[in-house]
């Protein structure tokens, strides 16, 4: 078996197999092979934590390799898919080399890729912008929020100062939200250890183009998280897009102007790039086509055989949404993982598979320390007890039991000490301080 992608979709299927199928594992019996670009799972609900510094980088990830001895760990990335020939092509390359390509033979799929940014052709988002996925992005968007602090509190220029203060976030989904959220509070509390920066000095700009925020949250709680926000001074700006970021000079649909040395982009997600490399077939938003049993749905409608998918690539019928695909989050993927295992097993017995039926989405976003929303059973909590539960649910969605105690001691620690607010800018650059010795022994002209 070939599993395309080791995030919360693919490790949890490859998890549940090597539970079950064990001992056949060991034996040789069967072969599960995983291949995914970096070699650990990346708990993405968990990054905003990890921009604030209330989660160390390294918890949010999950080895693969470790956590899946009796499977075949590749590091590598998976370029085409001819699943007529049961073939795919790897390569194992890192960005900028070539050659290490090679060629996969498999009987069972599981496509599972995720999704990527969306981005858009905004002039000086490429130089400026940042993007807000992976944990290398999580500590870089830390470190630089924390040494605009230390620009605009060192600098004598005010125009430098005010568009070191100016932090602009497009796109109000729950990266954009949470991520903002979250830089907010440690940045108000970071500004206590300046003696010429005050909370308010800093400016927060959320740009969103549609007419709320936080789609995957009930249209209530969503106002709430926008009152919240409001209340501090976040300026959430609705129906509005980013028209250019040249320069560093922000102009926005509703014509406003301002610098800024901060731009997050996180406006929405597409489909992983390699399902148009396959020959699966792709719905209108170029997902996979999948039956309610997660089975890849062929161009005939009937299940395509030895083809399965979960989690965001795959459109899945969600019953509770009169048929249409299942949202991109994951919750539905863990579930829907946890189905593909089963339904593969039972299909390797002859059994019969079971439809996917998930449960109401219960999502949570944390808004800073102490404070968050979240859907539950009965309604929706906010405040504290939303933060509790917030916390409660990842912790239990996490799929590593260690990751879980290690994240439960950084939440313990980070209530007993004050909160660090150190900038490590210095480690994106770990050449500089060595270079400048060779600058220093052949000064120029
Ligand atoms: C910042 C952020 C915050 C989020 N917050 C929440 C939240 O609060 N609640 C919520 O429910 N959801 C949240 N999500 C969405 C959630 O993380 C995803 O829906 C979920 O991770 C989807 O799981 P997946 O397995 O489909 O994809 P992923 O977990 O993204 O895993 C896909 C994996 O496939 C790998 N891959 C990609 N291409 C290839 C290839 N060609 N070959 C091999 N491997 C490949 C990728 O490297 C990746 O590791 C958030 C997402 C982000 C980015």
């Amino acid at each position: 078996m070939l599993i395309i992608g080791g995030g919360c979709a693919g490790l949890t299927v490859a998890l549940r197999l090597q539970q079950t199928l064990r001992t056949r594992l060991r034996t040789g019996q069967d072969e599960i092979t995983l291949v995914e670009p970096q070699p650990y799972l990346t708990y993405h609900p968990l990054l905003a934590e990890v921009a604030a510094g209330t989660i160390d980088p390294r918890h949010v990830v999950v080895p693969l390799r470790r956590t899946l001895p009796d499977c075949r760990v590749l590091t590598a990335r998976v370029t085409r898919v001819d699943h007529a020939a049961r073939r795919a092509r790897i390569d194992a390359a890192a960005p900028g080399e070539s050659g290490l390509t090679s060629e996969l033979h498999y009987d069972v799929l599981v496509v599972a890729p995720g999704s990527v940014s969306r981005t858009a052709p905004v002039p000086g988002l490429a130089e400026h912008g940042l993007g807000f996925a992976t944990v290398g992005e999580a500590v870089s968007l830390r470190n630089h929020v924390l040494e605009q602090l230390d620009l605009a509190s060192t600098t004598r220029d005010p125009e430098l100062r005010q568009s070191a203060l100016t932090f602009v976030f497009v796109g109000a989904g729950y990266a954009g939200v949470g991520a903002l959220a979250e830089l907010e509070d440690m940045a108000r509390y970071a500004t206590k250890g300046y003696h010429n920066l005050q909370a308010d000095d800093l400016r927060w700009v959320l740009v969103e183009a549609t007419g709320r925020i936080l789609p995957e949250e009930s249209p209530e709680l969503a106002d709430h998280t926008l009152a919240e926000l409001r209340e501090r001074s976040v300026d959430v700006r609705l129906r509005t897009t980013l028209e250019s970021a040249a320069d560093r000079m922000m102009t926005l649909s509703d014509g406003s102007r301002f610098a800024a040395r901060t731009l997050v982009w996180t406006a929405g997600t597409r489909p992983a790039p390699l399902l148009n490399h396959t020959d699966l077939p792709l719905d209108g938003n170029g997902r996979i086509r999948c039956l309610p049993d997660l089975r890849v749905a062929g161009p005939d409608g009937l299940p395509l055989a030895g083809a399965w998918a979960a989690g965001d690539c795959a459109a899945v019928p969600d019953p509770g949404a009169e048929g249409a695909p299942c949202a991109p989050n994951a919750q539905h993927a863990l579930a829907q993982a946890d189905l593909l295992a089963a339904n593969l097993l039972a299909a390797a017995a002859g059994q019969a598979l079971r439809d996917y039926h998930p449960d109401r989405p219960y999502c949570s976003t944390s808004l800073g320390v102490g404070r968050a929303v979240a859907h539950t059973r009965r309604g929706q909590l906010t405040g504290r007890r939303a933060w509790w539960l917030h916390r409660a649910r990842h912790l239990r969605r996490l799929p590593s039991p260690e990751r879980r105690v290690r994240i439960l001691t950084d939440w313990l620690l980070a209530g007993l000490f004050r909160r660090e607010v150190v900038s490590l800018g210095s480690v994106e650059h770990p050449r500089a301080e060595f270079e400048a010795g060779f600058t220093d022994l052949h000064p120029g002209p």
